[in-house]
């Protein structure tokens, strides 16, 4: 059985633990690997590795840490199919979708390499009489990410190419039901010839968290995962004076006027909804018909029902299977729940089978109508493929129910109105919205901004705001004396 290794003080090693967890290929459930839980004393020397990695890294030139990034991603991009492969065995995604889950990394890599102009201070001269005031970014030291099962490539390299490009070293601790991916990243981070003890890779779950959230070396915590453990993580890591940026669970609405194109809007609800089996924070899971564009919603189930799941090497399948039992479970608990509170059940992906693949957490694609905003299926983030269709009168009712949900990640229209388009953009309090677009994810020189109850936090992930995330501004004032003259001591605040 392959055992996922630590990777501590540069260096791929067994851990000692007599805790592991099974990693499944949710496409069978047969274990592939088993992940550590790591000891204390692992913790303890992952964070002081860290620490004394720290204080040569922070001295080594921004123009060299930015030559680590483009050699990583040069690797990153040679390795690509391959890192893809691994991906698609322990998450099931279809090898086109892992691809992509590896390119929007590589992505942030390559933004990564830009940390020169990112890190630039601001400088004014003469802000006295021969007095210049000049800042400058430095790095906070050691800062750990906790990353979700869902996007096991593109979201440890949305923190530690950042956070390691602005001088910090950093501490990843990766889902645990899809180590290998990540494990494959920091190896090629080492061959790409990152100094030893810059990135360091510890494996567990709340224990392994919880000495992250706790220990006084660690500066900041970046985390993605599920509402009530962003919130847990946000309140005890600020708790424990760190700064946190939280990235949580979500509920994103699509919004459809009638005057939008039909054909447009049946594709984008396909393929934002059930795409990756719905396990996206950025999935659509709400449709909002507005007046008469309720009349599509045959057409968007005709067109939910071509589509199947499957193996991540069938070229047919449109998407994989969902993470676990437990999950596939879970959403089909949530599919009974919504039928049995009234929502019309248009198409039911419960006790899907996949030929060939019998043991699989398949869950077919799913359509509810008449969704109303206090059934569960709209309250709770399902995390499968389902889409719930709701219906309104105005574009006005729309923008409100949007903006009562609590969530604010993304939300998307789809109209040929330009003062639609321009309303929505404007007064629906989403972090991130689409216009004829149904998953706006920034590319990373903008930042991935949700909001609300998505995120908790101030700076996001990857774009100018990781830098700042990650750097703590130093602001100097300096007086370079040109003559002879000396003044006396000064006692009051002068005008200048
Ligand atoms: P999760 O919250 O179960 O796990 C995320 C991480 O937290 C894992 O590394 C896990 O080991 C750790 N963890 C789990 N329970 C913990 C606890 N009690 N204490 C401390 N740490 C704990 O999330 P998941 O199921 O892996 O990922 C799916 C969720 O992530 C969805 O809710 C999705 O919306 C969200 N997500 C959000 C974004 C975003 O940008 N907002 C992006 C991707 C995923």
């Amino acid at each position: 059985m392959k055992k996922v290794p630590l990777f501590i003080e540069g260096e791929f090693r067994q851990s000692t633990t007599q805790e592991w967890i099974d990693v499944t290929n949710p496409a069978t459930n047969e274990v592939i690997a088993q992940v550590p839980c790591a000891t204390d004393d692992e913790m303890q020397l992952a964070i002081k590795n860290a620490g004394e990695a720290f204080k040569a890294w922070r001295e080594v030139p921004v123009s060299e840490r930015a030559r680590l990034m483009m050699r990583y991603q040069a690797l990153l991009k040679e390795h690509h199919d391959e890192i893809a492969e691994i991906l698609s065995q322990e998450t099931g995604k279809t090898f086109e979708d892992a691809k992509g889950d590896v390119w929007r990394g590589i992505e942030v890599v390559e933004h990564a390499a830009n940390i020169p102009s990112m890190m630039m201070g601001e400088t004014v001269e003469n802000v006295a009489r021969e007095i210049d005031t000049y800042s400058f970014t430095q790095p906070l030291g050691v800062c750990a990410g906790i990353t979700p099962f869902n996007f096991p490539a593109m979201i440890p390299l949305w923190m530690f190419p950042m956070a390691i490009a602005s001088g910090n070293t950093f501490i990843l601790k990766p889902s645990e039901q899809d180590p290998l991916t990540p494990t494959r990243l920091a190896e090629l981070f080492e061959q790409a010839g990152a100094p030893k003890g810059v990135l360091q890779v510890v494996h567990g779950a709340k224990a392994q968290v919880d000495t992250l959230l706790t220990d006084p070396a660690i500066k900041a915590v970046s985390f993605v995962g599920s509402v009530p453990v962003g919130r847990y993580i946000y309140e005890t890591g600020t708790r424990n004076m760190k700064r946190v940026q939280s990235f949580a669970g979500a509920k994103n609405h699509m919004v459809i006027m009638p005057d939008a194109d039909k054909q447009q809007v049946v594709n984008a609800l396909v393929g934002a909804s059930v795409g990756a089996a719905g396990q996206r924070c950025m999935a659509i899971s709400v449709a909002v018909f507005v007046g008469a564009a309720q009349e599509w919603i045959p057409e968007v189930k005709e067109a939910l029902a071509k589509v199947r799941p499957g193996a991540w090497d069938d070229a047919g399948a449109s998407y994989g299977p969902v993470i676990s039992p437990k999950a596939k479970e879970r959403v089909e608990q949530l599919i009974s729940q919504g039928e049995a509170e009234g929502a019309r059940l248009l198409l039911d992906g419960r006790n899907c089978q996949v030929d060939g693949l019998p043991d699989g957490n398949w869950v077919g694609p799913t359509l509810f109508a008449g969704v109303k905003p206090e059934m569960s299926i709209y309250k709770e983030e399902i995390f499968g493929p389902v889409l719930n269709c709701m219906e309104v009168g105005s574009l006005e009712e729309a923008i409100s129910l949007v903006n009562d949900s609590p969530y604010g990640n993304g939300t998307s229209i789809f109209t040929s109105s330009g003062g639609a388009a321009r309303r929505y953009q404007h007064e629906i309090e989403v972090g991130q919205v689409g216009i004829n677009i149904p998953i706006p994810v920034p590319l990373p020189f903008f930042s991935f901004t949700g909001w609300k109850g998505s995120f908790y936090g101030d700076q996001h992930a990857y774009g100018k705001q990781a830098v700042k995330f990650y750097t703590e501004t130093k602001t100097i004032t300096a007086r370079w004396f040109s003559s002879e003259a000396v003044d006396g001591p000064n006692f009051s605040i002068k005008m200048q």
